[in-house]
């Protein structure tokens, strides 16, 4: 039986991942402050799985090292992660979150459930362009050790 997390394996530490499992998401996203808690987006990528807590740790520190501004408020106007200009939460920008996965297939339906989710990063135009389509990442980008 296949399941959300088959053939996948942690950036960390190369061990396949198990039922519960992280994932360093980018995203484009517009927030349009209509309505709480509606964010749409445009662009989704999983850019690393993580195994569990103690890896997902490890890469969160050392992303975190690398950004003059992490952990971004839910205002509308938020300073980008790396330059500290604003972002404007209401026009598409690129954001990079964490989110802890629970897989949830059944026969015949590959899924994997959201437990929680922390946003570490934000991005203003200059710093990451906000994609429309799903492209290649270049993990440089971020800073990330590679
Ligand atoms: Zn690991
Ligand atoms: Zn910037």
């Amino acid at each position: 039986m296949s399941n959300s997390y088959q053939g996948r394996y942690c950036g960390v530490c190369d061990h396949e991942l198990a039922r519960g499992f992280f994932s360093l998401m980018k995203r484009s996203q517009t927030v349009p402050g209509s309505e709480p808690g509606v964010v749409l987006v445009s662009d989704d990528n999983v850019l690393t799985d993580f195994c569990g807590q103690e890896c997902a740790d490890y890469a969160e520190t050392a992303i975190s090292s690398t950004l003059t501004s992490v952990y971004p408020t839910t205002a509308k106007t938020v300073p980008c992660s790396l330059c500290l200009r604003a972002v404007d939460r209401s026009a598409p920008h690129v954001s990079v979150s964490m989110s802890q996965f629970e897989d949830a297939s059944e026969p015949g339906l590959v899924s994997a459930r959201v437990v929680d989710e922390l946003e570490l990063a934000v991005y203003c135009h200059s710093c990451a362009e906000p994609r429309r389509t799903s492209e290649a990442f270049d993990m440089s980008e971020l800073g990330v050790p590679v």
